[in-house]
């Protein structure tokens, strides 16, 4: 038996494969990253991905949700084994990305989950016991 009177409209567009748009720090300057679209050399291939990118001269750090944190070079080579943090969120693993640093407190980073938006503050090893 069906039932005709149950026709849910669904409201909601496709989901779209954008990035939002996050206050995204560059783990290196600490400077607001900004949306964009990179090309990145993968073997013979090349793939465009939406990601962020720092806009200070000669820096190749970018970030993108699905990817974290990485480092190409300036042709579009990822970097393999450059010191890129990483920080997985506690609930669903994904890369979580720099949000806030604090100019008193060096070693403080927050960071955040661009999928369920938890933060996450983590401060260096030299703590400031006097
Ligand atoms: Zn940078
Ligand atoms: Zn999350």
């Amino acid at each position: 038996m069906s039932d005709p009177a149950d026709t849910r409209e669904t409201s909601k567009g496709p989901s779209v494969q954008t990035e939002k748009n996050l206050n995204v720090l560059c783990f290196e300057h600490h400077t607001q990253m900004r949306p964009s679209q990179i090309l990145l050399k993968i073997g013979e291939e090349s793939e465009q991905l939406p990601a962020y990118v720092c806009e200070e001269p000669g820096c190749f750090v970018r970030y993108s949700s699905s990817r974290g944190y990485f480092v190409t070079t300036p042709d579009g080579r990822q970097i393999e084994g450059e010191l890129t943090p990483r920080i997985s969120c506690p609930k669903d693993s994904r890369l979580m990305y720099l949000a806030e640093v604090r100019p008193q407190q060096r070693s403080y980073r927050l960071w955040r989950c661009p999928e369920c938006g938890t933060s996450l503050a983590t401060e260096g090893l030299s703590r400031a016991s006097s």
